[in-house]
């Protein structure tokens, strides 16, 4: 009798599996093909930077890379197989690469739609110029995780030629770093353990992007492991970014970081085995030169007349600084939805119109194209599709809406229409910038992600 209870339940339960298998089959799938069918219609399938080229024939179907990715939605399973169901979400956190069981995935930039420029590094960052590095994002990887990897592994490699090719002329600094964002931080870290005479140049202030977010705007982050500091963990890879500032700035002032704020980077020459580089007030010689420059550095302008005015930002750090104001803001990325998002806030009073090139926010991540269409069934905020800034005044700010000019009233304005990567700046030294395809990352991946 027990022995028949048992075959009943173990019935019951391969029964259950089995509609569990079949559940998670039709719906997973059904769901998949949805969101698939929808990038699809939104013309939202080019990957903006690093994404996963999923080899089909050695994918066997585990899910593993679905489940790993932090992004929501962007990977799914179709027919067995992993595929990028929101191509243009996906940021390039890499993990689907790490976890795959089969090495099914390769990590890759560009496609042959969208193609990307990146300068041609070395898998230790270098470029074709001896001893000079590019490290973070200007080197075509974004997020503060890889950042702060390349840093560490640029100077780990720049110590090694120092010492193998017994380079040993007077300069003033063996390494000098350009720019105190993750990279350089991590560089500059690494120097002090590696026991460099290094120099930090950073134009603003220490933090890098991270400093320009939002105010307590929440960063994903995966744990981060800093030369001389070891692993940096934060509750649950979430915090603010504020709390990453403060962590980051005890750590500099313990180890008493030879960094200079405030200290721009105006050029660099290559005089046969060294670099000068060169700010508005001093020059200093080196022989390995760290450009940490991030993207952000040089807002991309809108070329209107009256773009000089006082009332034009390109950022935005507090919303709480602006009630009772008529703003406009300009773009249709994340930041631009993010920052008319927190400006149009209702306790603050604000009368906020957000300008927006295209005829959608698709650009946009799913959580602030849902804010921004909230908002604007609410009334909080106007948007206004296809339109282009024609000009700009002490009070007005000149559209063209689809053909249709029009002036609104305004006291400040916000572009937020990408930046100018210093890549003229770059080629004049030599450096080789090239235009990724889809082109795998292959060798700098299994280094930097
Ligand atoms: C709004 C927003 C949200 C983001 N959210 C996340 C997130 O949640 N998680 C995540 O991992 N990543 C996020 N990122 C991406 C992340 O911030 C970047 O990938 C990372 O900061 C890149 O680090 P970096 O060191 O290459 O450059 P940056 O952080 O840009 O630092 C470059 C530094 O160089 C300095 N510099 C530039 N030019 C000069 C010069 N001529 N002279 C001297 N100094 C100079 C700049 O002032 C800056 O301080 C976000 C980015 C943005 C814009
Ligand atoms: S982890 Fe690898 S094998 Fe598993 S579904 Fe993803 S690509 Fe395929």
């Amino acid at each position: 009798m027990i022995g028949g209870n048992l075959d009943i339940l173990g019935y019951v339960f391969i029964a259950l599996l089995g509609l569990l298998f079949f559940l998670r089959e039709k719906y997973g799938r059904k769901k998949t093909e949805t969101d698939l069918k929808n990038s699809i219609k939104k013309k939202q399938v080019e990957p903006y930077t690093l994404h996963p080229l999923i080899k089909t024939e050695l994918c066997f179907g585990c899910a593993a890379c679905v489940m790993e990715c932090p992004e929501e939605g962007v990977m799914g399973l179709l027919s067995g197989k992993a595929i990028l169901v929101k191509p243009n979400k996906c940021v390039g956190h890499g993990v689907c690469k790490d976890i795959c069981p089969n090495e099914a995935i390769e990590l890759v930039i560009g496609t042959k739609n969208l193609p990307i420029e990146i300068p041609n590094l070395t898998p230790h960052f270098e470029t074709n110029v001896d001893g000079l590095y590019i490290v973070g994002e200007l080197g075509g990887m974004g997020l503060i995780r890889n950042a702060v990897k390349q840093g560490m592994l640029a100077i780990e490699h720049a110590k090694a030629q120092l010492k193998s090719r017994n380079i040993d002329f007077v300069t003033d600094h063996d390494v000098v770093i350009v720019g105190a964002g993750p990279s350089g931080f991590s560089a500059t870290l690494a120097c002090k353990k590696e026991e460099l005479n290094y120099l930090c140049l950073e134009q603003e202030e220490f933090g890098g992007a991270i400093r320009h977010y939002p105010r307590q705007k929440i960063v994903m982050s995966f744990p981060l492991e800093f030369p001389i500091v070891g692993k940096m963990t934060f509750r649950k890879n979430i915090v603010e970014k504020e709390e990453i500032l403060e962590r980051w700035n005890q750590v500099r002032e313990k180890e008493n970081l030879n960094i200079l704020e405030n200290h721009r980077f105006d050029s660099l020459e290559k005089k046969g085995n060294h670099f000068i580089i060169h700010t508005p007030n001093k020059s200093y010689t080196t022989k390995v030169a760290v450009i940490a420059m991030g993207v952000g550095g040089t807002p991309r302008k809108l070329g209107v007349e009256g773009e000089n005015l006082e009332k034009i930002s390109y950022r935005l750090i507090d919303a709480k600084n602006y009630t009772n104001q008529n703003i406009v803001v300009v773009g249709g990325g994340n930041s631009a939805a993010e920052a008319a998002a927190s400006l149009s806030q209702p306790e603050l009073g604000n009368k906020v119109v957000l300008v927006c090139r295209k005829d959608n926010l698709n650009k946009c991540n799913e959580t602030n194209i849902d804010i921004a269409s909230r908002k604007s069934k609410a009334g909080d905020l106007e948007i206004k599709y296809e339109s282009i800034v024609e000009s700009i005044d002490e009070d007005t700010i000149t559209l063209n809406c689809d053909g249709t000019i029009e002036k609104i009233e305004n006291h400040f304005i916000f572009v937020f229409a990408g930046s100018e990567k210093p890549f003229p700046f770059l080629r004049s030294l030599g450096v080789e910038i090239e235009k990724m395809y889809g082109t795998p990352l292959k060798e700098k991946s299994d280094v930097a992600v």
